[in-house]
């Protein structure tokens, strides 16, 4: 068993589903595990939609309007025959969606959260499979939230992997082909659950991982991992053979072509992770597997933008040490602040952080209530893995830099965006 993630960029539209069809016909035969994340920017469609449905603002039924059209648009496209079942199907979800919306009781942004953002993903499933099988590529529906079983912490919902591996060992088998959302699953009560933004790399990994794939195969719109993401810099070198050890730090550093929780699985169980082009299939792409870390071995730059750096001091003449500390660091978990980068000095107290859940405010006030608070918004994380000189004088140059690291392998620096 083999397992494919095919993310939004790969369907964003019917030219690149029939060419996800193309990639499938090079595999035809061999029983897969297929990924699909929601076409396009869809995820990103149905925040704003969320978020109209919050505020109450009657732009609602044009978002949702628009969305609708986006998809039955793509049918349209694909399908010379027998289109109208799959648009019912589309508008069932519609009005799932919708149902779910007006029934809604509940104040929890992240819950409500959970219940409508994969609707992103059961509508490109459903696209994907109905014309899959239209095209003659027979294939399987499944629902994610079927297979894969987390606790309830909504929008970073973490894996139960026994339930996980049971429901897996009962509900799929061998030689037969699947398709299945990224991103989504559910609780013990059956409300869906996320995986947090980018997680459908994770689902394909806790997939092959149940079900002890051969390998995984990411299809993306670049010819594998490079060592710098080329929407930020012009030159780019494609890694061929990256350690699991050194992948997992790149994800860890911000490294956004893999989400960072799907090395480990994959680790465990030693299964290959190939990153590869859809636009190019038989380029060779990138294989994350045992061995060394890195090869080619080059300096490898990550930039992690609108980051927070804070930096706290006492109020009266005291260090910030321990107990202090200590404090801080719950805070930060509760609030679920995640910390890329630390730094202190005798009388001060430096972090860098990604403010994900747009709970920095709140953290703030707490925080004001006890300490010596500066802080600076927009500002960037400069990671180098593997650096040597002549790559931070490059990064370095015409940037205003707020604070600098060095370990043994690897350079950071904050500096305004
Ligand atoms: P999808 O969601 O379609 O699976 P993503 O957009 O999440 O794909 O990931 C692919 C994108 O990741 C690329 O278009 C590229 O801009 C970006 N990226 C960031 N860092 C790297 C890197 N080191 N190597 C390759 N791509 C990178
Ligand atoms: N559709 C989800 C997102 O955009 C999950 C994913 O694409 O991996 O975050
Ligand atoms: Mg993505």
């Amino acid at each position: 068993m083999k397992v494919f993630k095919f993310g939004g960029a790969s369907t964003k539209d019917a030219e690149g589903v029939k060419n996800v069809v193309k990639v499938l016909a090079m595999f035809n035969g061999e029983p897969l595990v297929i990924v699909i994340s929601a076409m396009g920017k869809t995820t990103n469609a149905i925040e704003l939609i969320l978020k109209a449905y919050l505020d109450h603002d009657k732009v609602l039924a044009t978002l949702i309007h628009d969305l609708k059209r986006y998809h039955i648009g793509i049918i349209d496209d694909l399908f010379e025959q027998n289109g109208n079942s799959v648009i019912a199907g589309i508008e069932s979800l519609f009005e799932d969606m919708q149902m779910t919306l007006s029934r809604n009781k509940s104040t929890q942004y992240d819950f409500i959260y959970d219940q409508i953002i994969g609707y992103g993903e059961l509508l490109s499933s459903t696209i994907l499979s109905a014309y899959l099988n239209y095209s003659g590529y027979t294939n399987k529906w499944i629902d994610a939230r079927e297979l894969i079983k987390t606790d309830s912490v909504y929008r970073d919902a973490g894996v139960q992997w026994q339930e996980t591996q049971d429901k897996i060992n009962t509900l799929l088998t061998p030689d037969t082909c699947y398709l299945t959302q990224g991103f989504i699953a559910s609780d013990a009560n059956n409300f869906t659950t996320t995986l947090g933004r980018e997680g459908s790399d994770y689902t394909a990994s806790i997939l092959a991982y149940c079900l002890g794939a051969d390998n995984v195969t990411i299809w993306k719109d670049v010819p594998g991992v490079l060592n710098a993401d080329p929407r930020v810099f012009e030159t780019t070198r494609l890694l061929s053979h990256i350690s699991y050890e050194e992948a997992i730090e790149l994800a860890f550093y911000g490294a956004s072509v893999i989400h960072p929780k799907t090395l480990q699985p994959l680790q465990r169980k030693e299964i290959p992770l190939y990153v590869k082009s859809f636009l190019k299939p038989n380029g060779s792409g990138t294989t994350v597997k045992k061995g060394a870390p890195l090869d080619p071995m080059v300096p490898c730059y990550i930039v992690k933008k609108n980051q927070i750096l804070l930096s706290l001091s006492a109020r009266d003449f005291s260090f910030i040490v321990e107990d202090n500390i200590s404090e801080l660091f719950n805070l930060l978990h509760t609030h679920q602040l995640k910390v890329d980068l630390i730094q202190n000095s005798a009388i001060s107290f430096s972090v860098c952080l990604d403010n994900k859940f747009n709970s920095f405010e709140v953290l703030l006030q707490q925080l004001q209530a006890k300490f010596k608070v500066s802080y600076q918004k927009e500002v960037a994380l400069y990671t180098i893995r593997h650096f040597d000189q002549d790559a931070i004088t490059r990064l370095e140059q015409n940037k205003d830099i707020l604070l600098k690291q060095l370990t043994k392998e690897t350079y950071q620096m904050v500096a305004k965006q």
